[in-house]
């Protein structure tokens, strides 16, 4: 197969063994594209790259019987190969420093590079946690002031900083509202959550001990309002509704349901994941929201690739604000105070508890109140505008060849949605994400949210030049007519990747986490 061609040459071959044009190197490099092996297969597991003394053998053994028996076998790499070796690898991977990033539910945006420059100073970035509230003002101004852009912007009274993560926010919002309801001495059993709700909701609510129950969506992708009246009685201790929800709409009826859920004795959590679609627009206290989180990492910036770190701080109602975790930062006469503990008689003398140790993720208020305070309030506004432009413009230009399930349902808010109907036979929404790798992109959210067939959930974010989503769109339209036409080689993309298309159920069902040294021949 390999064989010189008349030239002389082998053509170069994938590892599914197709040609791929040109002639095959020596290295397997092609350019730019290195191939990278595995860091124990590169300079063997026998060599250091650190100077160490040989070990007195002679010496009293002092391991109390846990000496090592059998070779260490890490990687032995001098430092210019380890950084070469990660250096490489982090070429192949994708970033939003490289390009458009089209997941949705997602908001990876932009990382503004003062945001790093203000997170890394060193009055912020090397405070201990227990260093003494006298010492550390500065620190609890940066976190007071972005509580207070926070309970401003949804027009709520009370934030509790401390959540890390959207899903713990939700925890956080949860608990509270059981604590209050188990106040009034009216334990109640269902939390209700809409069929189209992020995985998150449901968790939260059952990992909190209720049970939890669907709301159906209307046809236009919204919460059945009807079905939602029909559904409450004294059991319900809350719904939680995203807005703008999953598929990318507002729910214009919020204020409906939460007079609808309040009447019959329960309380509103809204999942603020979304919120900077509406942020400057809406303030969700005026839609009777009780407790809402907001991801400062998909709002107010700050990188998530990767699983990096969130947070989630969450806004209370009057109802709720009494039984909000600790600590709280306040200030008075003096300065700022972090109250750390409940006090009998005062308005933190129900809290329900703690969420985390300390106080939050400092490095991500230092960069959200960065952001916030290089926008303003009108920036702000006008992040959520582009967004919500940006998305409406990708669905208005790819609905004549993909199928937009709401695409009739309004305007979209800052992500578009769209199905697979219409794919010939035998390709999916699967084969379309792995063309758009072929295109240089990294492929849109898949099969979320699942009331939609084959969804594909796309979110542009403001950040993103129209030049920008013209490209975008001229790839997601010819991968899409290529599944429409029946394209077989959309079946094996990528083709152009430096792996084609891996086994991910096995690496899922069968992970080999671990490198196994070959046997010695
Ligand atoms: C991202 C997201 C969450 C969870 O937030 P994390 O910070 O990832 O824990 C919850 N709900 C919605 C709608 C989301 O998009």
């Amino acid at each position: 197969m390999n064989a010189p061609n008349k030239s002389g040459w082998k053509p170069a071959m994938n590892a599914d063994g197709e040609s791929i044009g040109g002639p095959a190197t020596h290295t397997g490099n092609r350019a730019l594209m290195l191939e990278e092996k595995l860091i124990f297969e590169i300079g063997g597991t026998d060599t250091t790259g650190v100077d160490l003394p040989a070990p007195d053998l002679s010496a009293p053994r002092r391991m109390g019987g846990l000496d090592r028996d059998a070779r260490i076998g890490l990687p032995g790499l001098s430092e210019p190969e380890t950084v070469r070796h990660y250096t490489r690898l982090s070429r192949q991977n994708y970033a939003i420093d490289l390009g458009l990033f089209p997941l949705g539910s997602c908001t990876m945006k932009h990382n503004p590079r003062l945001n790093e420059k203000v997170a890394r100073m060193p009055g912020f970035a090397d405070l201990h946690p227990m260093a003494p509230s006298t010492t550390t003002q500065g620190a609890l101004a940066v976190i007071h002031e972005l509580g207070e852009w926070l309970k401003t912007l949804t027009g709520m009274p009370a934030v509790a900083m401390s959540p890390k993560a959207g899903a713990h926010g939700e925890l956080c919002g949860i608990l509270a509202i059981r604590a209050a309801l188990e106040a009034r001495g009216d334990a109640r059993k269902v939390v209700l959550c809409p069929e189209s709700a992020h995985g998150t909701n449901p968790a939260t609510a059952a990992f909190a001990g209720y049970e939890v129950e669907d709301i159906p969506a209307t046809p236009e992708g919204r919460v059945d309002l009807a079905a939602l009246e029909a559904r409450l009685g004294p059991d319900v201790a809350a719904v939680m509704i995203t807005n703008p929800n999953t598929c990318g709409l507002f729910e214009r009826d919020f204020r409906k349901i939460a007079d609808a859920v309040h009447a019959g004795g329960g309380l509103v959590y809204c999942d603020g994941a979304n919120f900077n679609a509406i942020v400057g627009r809406v303030r969700p206290g005026d839609l009777g929201v009780d407790a809402m989180h907001i991801n400062l990492h998909k709002t107010f910036s700050t990188p998530h690739g990767g699983g990096g770190p969130g947070s989630g701080p969450v806004v209370f109602s009057e109802a709720l604000a009494p039984f909000a975790p600790l600590p709280f930062v306040e200030k008075n006469d003096d300065g700022f105070v972090l109250v750390e503990e409940e006090t009998a008689g005062d308005r933190h003398s129900n809290s329900f508890g703690r969420m985390t140790a300390f106080h939050g993720q400092m490095g991500m208020f230092t960069r959200a109140l960065t952001y916030i305070l290089s926008h303003g309030a009108d920036g702000l506004k006008q992040v959520a505008e582009d967004a919500v432009l940006n998305a409406n413009y990708v669905l208005r230009k790819l609905e004549d060849v993909l199928h937009a399930p709401f695409a009739d349902s309004g305007p979209c808010m800052h992500e578009a949605l769209f199905g697979d109907k219409g794919f010939a036979e035998g390709l999916s929404t699967l084969d379309l994400a792995k063309g758009l790798i072929d295109e240089g992109y990294h492929p849109m959210t898949m099969y979320f949210p699942l009331v939609v067939h084959g969804a594909m959930l796309v979110e542009p974010t403001e950040t993103e030049s129209k030049a920008a989503l013209d490209q975008f769109i001229g790839a997601m339209r010819s991968v899409a007519e290529r599944a429409i036409a029946g394209d077989e080689t959309l079946k094996t993309a990528p083709h152009y990747a430096p792996r084609r298309r891996l086994d991910e159920t096995l690496a899922a069902r069968k992970p080999v986490l671990a490198w196994a040294e070959p046997a010695a021949e």
